[in-house]
């Protein structure tokens, strides 16, 4: 159902990125990805997203703590696949510590990519959104953005201003035809989970197996982690006309978490 629009999903090349970027593509979007990896993984990636397609896609290599690249990005998809019909805000990293032992250049990073990056992307999109009169945004935002974790100081920020952010613009373009919603994930198998571990093990002195069961699961009553294939269904859901209605909103896939 998206034959003829363009989706731009900033870091895409792994996790639930690469899931919402090959969802968009079977339903026939040109997708154009973004994000770090190996050129070789990434140029195959995005051939399998044209055999899928059937239509268009590219690959930006946009670093998304740098407001200038945001912005060549979003002229280049423009430019080779048409101006984003679609946007998704999904890059994102993490790091856990202590607020007095947090490293500044990692606050710096996490606000950059996890929230400054998404209004830079909105900044340059909506206007073509504007003019063509439809648009669908969203954001990846996280449980993070509603509830807080310990040692996660940098990302909950980010996630909570990333809400915000999103309810602002969702009333900004209410009358256009563009509506702009928050995706919350629970814990989600990915490389940015998997990644935390051993930190989030240093920080509170446990074992692998503590932080996947007493942190990680500990926080989803329903004791299984959320895929990137369900996240990017929602995503889906919400690039229908039935979803026209669903603007401002933070909907949640977290397995009960915030309900706790
Ligand atoms: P991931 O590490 O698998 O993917 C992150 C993507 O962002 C990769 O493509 C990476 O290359 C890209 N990226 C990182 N820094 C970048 C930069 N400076 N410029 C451009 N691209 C960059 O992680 P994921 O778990 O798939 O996370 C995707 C999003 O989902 C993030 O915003 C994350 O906060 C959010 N999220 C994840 C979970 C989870 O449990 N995995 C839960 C809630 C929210």
């Amino acid at each position: 159902f998206l034959q003829g629009k363009t989706a731009l999903v900033t870091g895409s090349t792994s996790g639930i990125g690469l899931a919402y970027a090959k969802a968009l593509a079977a339903e026939g979007a040109a997708v154009m990805i973004n994000g770090f990896g190996e050129a070789a993984a990434i140029e195959t990636e995005r051939a399998g997203l044209e055999a899928l397609s059937g239509a268009k896609a590219a690959y930006s290599a946009a670093d998304m703590t740098k407001p200038d690249q945001i912005a060549a990005m979003v002229a280049e998809c423009a430019a080779t696949l048409g101006g984003p019909d679609i946007v998704i805000n999904n890059a994102g990293i993490q790091y856990v510590a202590p607020i007095d032992e947090f490293p500044l250049e990692k606050w710096d990073a996490i606000l950059a990519i996890n929230l400054s990056s998404a209004f830079h992307v909105m900044r340059a999109a909506v206007p073509g959104m504007k003019a063509k009169g439809w648009g669908r945004i969203i954001n990846t935002a996280s449980a993070h953005s509603l509830v807080a974790s310990p040692n996660k100081g940098a990302y909950v920020a980010a996630k909570h201003g990333l809400n915000g952010l999103t309810k602002t613009v969702a009333l900004e373009v209410a009358e256009h035809g563009i509506t702009a919603n928050c995706i919350s994930p629970g814990y989600v198998w990915t490389p940015l989970v998997e990644n935390q571990i051993p930190d989030t093990m240093k920080a509170r002195g446990m074992t692998r197996e503590q932080v996947m069961e007493d942190v990680l699961l500990a926080a989803q009553p329903t004791k299984e982690f959320v895929t990137a294939e369900q996240v990017a269904a929602l995503a889906l859901f919400l690039c229908g006309d039935a979803a026209k209605a669903i603007t401002g909103a933070n909907l949640s896939m977290d397995g009960g978490w915030t309900a706790a």
